[in-house]
């Protein structure tokens, strides 16, 4: 009852008090439009904004990722501090640069080092993930506990009483950091962090016997310590001994947040809980979930430079037209009438591209075009290429990351597409709904919490919903959601128009996320449990 209280109060009115502001810290891997590969980026590129307009002084460290092309421009307005510092980890003393830059009232703060000059992205490259990806985080996060106490931002230093925000594992050792290193010095005392988890797949593990490359005192192995059940080791002599940076940053964190509250939930769970699910159970009294916000200055279909035609709620008219650019530029046939379905994301087991190419030969039975855009795993790239020359009049599969097809796809599909098998939050469903494109989903995580399903019969016949929820998780369900919002596309005008108004009307905008976060830095500051 206690955390239903604690739900409402986070859903509820602002609250009439006079405000507390902070001195807050993000640290994260990846913050647009300097760096992003996915829901990370946007989120770490608009929260710091969102909170420094409601009076927060709010720096953001990430780091200088520099490839050699045209992304590296992205850090063209910020300056190098000539402020070196050595790190201690790994072994040797590991020298580290940070470069500024102030902008829409954040400090962009970038750890510069050589390991974070290469040509892929952020992780990896064509070969896969880097295999020094522990070293090059562990660098950020004793370089992002450094920033407050070292740099004169603006001629003052953050200073001892910071709150971290601490996305993913890649950030995870910063809670470690401020528990083993500095608190025990009397550093920090007054500081408090926050994990944010944006996807828990992920945890930052390595063998065991890097733990002493961390700079962290012996002593605090336990945090830290993790052991993979039998089943999951590779050899007889393998004990499954590991370190995992994400479950350190679990136990050490003053408070835990998720990026929605459905998955906040599923994460206490056997199946979301990726094996770290009962410690996470026991730390519910600091847990909580908030739905992310979207950037409505960059995804706004009525002022979007990257769309051909501008439409909103008052005047529709411009959607059909977005819709037939989309074809042209495919070289689909131009047909407005033809419902057309979208799919854009990672190609991961995560976002359920397996049930996409399960169901694609019956889809394509039926009178409709479909486009798919995203990057990722090798055998879906050659798949959507294939099935391209399979259904040339009807499938357009487009293979890389282009944010200015992104917005286009979503403006000019009529539906999108999102089969997660499990999503924290999503953003797309929300860019489409925004659009006036009706998402038809997996019901899990983000994706419940964020569509409502359509039901026709409700509000005395007018309707209600945002789009179709399937479960349970097959090719089956799927297509059943898909065949019955294509027939309310084709047979019911009203239907489909009040679908896309109503997903249209839907507040994603940071401004209420943001309040919500207040709400738990006051919680991580005054309530400590
Ligand atoms: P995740 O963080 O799991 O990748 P989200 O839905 O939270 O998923 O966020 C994905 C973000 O990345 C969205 O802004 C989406 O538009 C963008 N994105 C994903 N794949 C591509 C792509 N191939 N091209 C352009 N943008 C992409």
């Amino acid at each position: 009852n206690g955390r239903e209280e604690e739900a409402k109060d986070l859903e509820g009115e602002e609250k009439s008090k006079t405000r507390v502001t902070h001195n807050i810290v993000f640290v994260t891997s990846e913050a647009a439009p300097y760096s992003k590969t996915g829901g990370l980026g946007d989120v770490c590129g608009s929260l710091p904004i969102a909170l420094a307009d409601r009076g927060h002084r709010v720096m953001v460290v990430s780091p200088r990722y520099i490839s050699g092309g045209p992304s590296d421009k992205n850090y063209a307005g910020a300056e190098d501090l000539n402020c070196r510092i050595k790190i201690s980890c790994f072994g040797g003393l590991q020298e580290v640069s940070f470069f500024h830059e102030y902008r829409a009232g954040v400090d962009w703060v970038f750890v510069d080092h050589p390991s974070y000059h290469r040509p892929g992205n952020p992780y990896g490259d064509i070969h896969g993930a880097y295999g020094d990806n522990q070293f090059r985080f562990t660098l950020l996060c004793h370089a992002a506990c450094e920033a407050p106490l070292v740099l004169p931002l603006g001629g003052f230093t953050y200073g001892e009483k910071s709150l971290f925000l601490v996305n993913d594992w890649h950030a995870g050792l910063v809670p470690v950091l401020l528990a083993a290193k500095y608190r025990s010095h009397g550093v920090y005392k007054d500081a408090r962090s926050i994990l944010v988890i944006h996807n828990l797949a992920h945890q930052g593990v390595e063998p065991a016997t890097t733990y002493e490359n961390l700079g962290l005192p012996t002593e605090w192995y336990g945090a830290l310590e993790w052991v993979f059940p039998t089943w999951a080791r590779t050899h007889a002599l393998d004990k499954g001994e590991a370190v995992n940076i994400l479950k350190g940053a679990v136990v050490t964190a003053d408070r835990i947040l998720t990026v929605s509250q459905g998955y906040s939930w599923e994460i206490t769970t056997v199946e979301g809980g990726y094996g770290l699910n009962e410690l996470l159970s026991s730390r519910k009294s600091v847990l909580n979930g908030i739905t992310n916000g979207i950037d409505v200055t960059e995804w706004d279909p009525a002022s979007d430079k990257l769309i051909d035609f501008h439409y909103s709620m008052d005047d529709l008219s411009g959607k059909v037209k977005c819709k037939t650019a989309l074809q042209k530029e495919l070289g689909l046939p131009v047909r407005p009438d033809c419902p057309m379905i979208g799919f854009i994301g990672r190609l991961d087991y995560q976002k359920g591209t397996d049930l996409i190419q399960a169901g694609m030969p019956d889809l394509m039975q039926d009178d409709v075009q479909f486009v798919m855009l995203g990057s990722g795993d090798k055998q879906t790239e050659d798949w959507m290429r294939a099935t391209e020359s399979t259904y040339k009049d009807k499938f357009r599969g487009w293979v890389g990351f282009n944010v200015p097809i992104s917005h286009k796809i979503t403006a000019g599909c009529d539906i999108l597409l999102m089969p997660s098998r499990f999503e924290p939050c999503g953003l797309n469903q929300l860019y489409a709904m925004r659009y006036g494109t009706v998402p038809v989903v997996h019901c899990t995580g983000g994706l419940r919490d964020t569509v409502e399903n359509f039901n026709p019969y409700a509000q005395e016949g007018s309707g209600q919903g945002t789009g179709w929820t399937f479960s349970p998780l097959c090719k089956e369900s799927m297509l059943g959601a898909l065949r019955y919002a294509i027939e309310t596309y084709r047979k019911h005008k009203t239907s489909w128009e009040g679908l896309m108004r109503r997903g249209m009307e839907r507040d994603y905008t940071w401004g209420n996320a943001a309040s919500q976060y207040e709400q738990v830095f006051d919680w991580a500051f005054f309530d400590q449990p």
